[in-house]
């Protein structure tokens, strides 16, 4: 008979979450953040006084701000706090108005558009989100990969999600259904108005053409780079005030704040998803925000979801917590 004793000693295995971070990012990540977001925004900025003399005019960008505004805010405050998250109720007219002016941009119809991101929410950063930036992992060329495969890599691979999972309610809407088939439609219109407002406007073929360029091409490409940047750039690069679900990365990016409409507050956004309002904090400005706040003044939308104080409150890290 021998008494065995149990070895207790050397290895224990480790136990607990492992830390959230590994530390300050490297400067690699940071190189590939200028790389992809600041210089080709610079070469744009350039380009505009460089052209101003002969081939950007007033009438291109009397033509071009108007249709950013439309396009960009049919997707931020239609497509994306209405339509997919419910953050007020809006009359007929108003919802159609959306739908519409968020197909502008060109960044698919409103179903699937919808149906997309209401999966990104149920699977932030994790399996299943059709387009993390973490996707690769968290080395500096995983990461690189990530950004632009949630950029607009995604875009190219992707498995269309379900919208019958997804998006139930809009397949299930007449109004809604007939703007999706319109859309086709509605492409041909958002690139090619511009155009004849310029032809019109300065009598010119020149004038078409100018306007093609900027207040069309230019317009959309813009538009669709600050909309997928929150996709990349805001699951990865900026502050993280609230908690979110374990995994998800969401940030807010301060730099996009203005010509994303409000959208780029995107860590308070995954913190209280239905919420009308985005930039919640001190001197955080949302346009978004202030465009439903006149659309409740009209009378036009209600039941708007505006941010309670106590609420925010609750939802910030607390002092001393590792995320
Ligand atoms: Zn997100
Ligand atoms: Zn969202």
């Amino acid at each position: 008979m021998s008494t065995a004793v149990l070895d207790q000693s050397p290895v224990t295995p480790p136990t607990g979450p492992k830390p959230l971070t590994e530390g300050p990012q490297s400067p690699g990540i940071l190189v590939a953040l200028w790389g992809f977001v600041v210089i080709p925004f610079l070469a744009l900025i350039a380009a505009v006084p460089v052209a101003w003399g002969g081939w950007l005019g007033w009438t291109d960008v009397a033509i071009a701000v108007p249709f950013y505004l439309v396009a960009g805010l049919g997707i931020t405050v239609g497509f994306h706090r209405y339509f997919t998250h419910g953050s007020f109720k809006a009359k007929r007219w108003l919802r159609i108005t959306l739908a519409v002016a968020g197909s502008l941009a060109i960044e698919g119809n409103i179903t699937q558009w919808v149906a997309d991101h209401r999966r990104h929410h149920a699977f932030s950063d994790v399996e299943g989100d059709p387009h993390s930036p973490w996707r690769f992992g968290t080395s500096v060329w995983g990461l690189t990969k990530g950004l632009f495969y949630a950029h607009v890599g995604w875009l190219f691979h992707r498995e269309l999600s379900n919208r019958e999972r997804f998006a139930p309610d809009l397949l299930a809407d007449r109004d809604i259904s007939r703007i999706d088939r319109l859309f086709p439609a509605i492409v041909i219109f958002t690139a090619l108005a511009p155009a004849v407002a310029g032809g019109l406007l300065t009598w010119s073929w020149q004038g078409a053409l100018t306007a093609f360029f900027w207040a069309g091409l230019v317009r959309i490409a813009l538009l669709h780079h600050v909309t997928w940047s929150i996709n990349s750039v805001c699951h990865v690069y900026g502050e993280r005030p609230f908690e979110v679900r374990q995994g998800d990365k969401a940030s807010n990016f301060w730099p996009l704040a203005i010509i994303s409409f409000g959208e780029s507050w995107h860590n308070l956004h995954h913190a209280d998803p239905t919420s009308a309002r985005h930039g919640v904090l001190r001197g955080q400005i949302d346009i978004s925000a202030r465009t439903i706040w006149v659309f409740e003044k009209l009378g036009w939308a209600y039941n708007v979801r505006w941010p309670k104080t106590d609420r925010i409150a609750a939802k910030l890290v607390k002092p001393g917590s590792s995320t």
